[in-house]
């Protein structure tokens, strides 16, 4: 265990080195215990980044603000008040009906809530995620949302291939990122690109990408 917390605190240092200053790192937590991430976090994680709410609560709970909160895995309806209640950002809004919902529960606790509308760029079939063609139309009716800040987009790219496969789409990403940021609209101010993973983190910051989310190459393989 101490090792494996010396191998992560490595892990963490290297990455925190390697990317620019203004580039968030989100540690993406799924199927890592508390002393994993509390190690992340003693060596200078400051982002974590949960996919499923049921395993993101206990934990949570139990560290509580010292960090900020992402959720980066597909919300369902029925997990957004928790999603409200425990997240400081939820980067993955891909309808109307999950942004709808978000803002009536932001709305009963009286909290505004930051988030990223996620783009299926790779238009994979089995993900989640807006398509490009649909996300105007997503964040234009966003924008009357009183309690739902829209602070970016965020995408997964294609899961299969090379890293460098998925610079096209990273790429196409950020021009939707620029041109949506130019349209002025209430409620959204484009600040915040949210892409690249292990494998693909430095190609996505070669494209743009302010916030990277990393899991094996801070943690280890699952
Ligand atoms: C797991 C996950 C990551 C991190 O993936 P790694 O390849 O382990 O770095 C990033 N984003 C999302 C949405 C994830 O589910």
């Amino acid at each position: 265990m101490i090792s494996h917390a010396n191998e992560i605190a490595e892990s963490v240092k290297r990455i925190l080195e390697t990317i620019p200053s203004e580039v968030t790192l989100v540690a993406a937590a799924k199927t890592r215990t508390l002393g994993e991430i509390e190690a992340a976090i003693q060596a200078g994680v400051t982002h974590i980044g949960y996919n499923y709410i049921q395993e993101a609560l206990p934990v949570i709970q139990t560290i509580g603000s010292r960090v900020t909160w992402h959720m980066i895995g597909h919300l369902q309806r029925n997990k957004a008040k928790l999603a409200v209640q425990y997240f400081d950002m939820i980067e993955t809004v891909d309808s109307w009906r999950l942004a709808e919902t978000l803002d009536r529960r932001c709305a009963n606790v009286g909290k505004a809530m930051s988030v990223l509308v996620e783009i299926n760029s790779g238009r994979e079939s089995n993900k989640t995620g807006l398509l490009p063609e649909d996300v105007d139309e997503l964040i234009r009716k966003m924008s009357a949302l009183e309690h739902l800040h829209v602070e970016g987009l965020m995408t997964m790219g294609p899961r299969f291939g090379n890293p460098e496969a998925s610079r096209p789409y990273f790429r196409a990403t950020r021009a939707a990122f620029e041109r949506l940021g130019g349209l002025n609209l209430p409620n959204v101010t484009m600040q915040y690109l949210s892409m690249g993973m292990s494998n693909s983190y430095r190609i996505a910051i070669e494209e743009g990408a302010n916030i990277v989310r990393i899991g094996t190459r801070l943690f280890g393989e699952r």
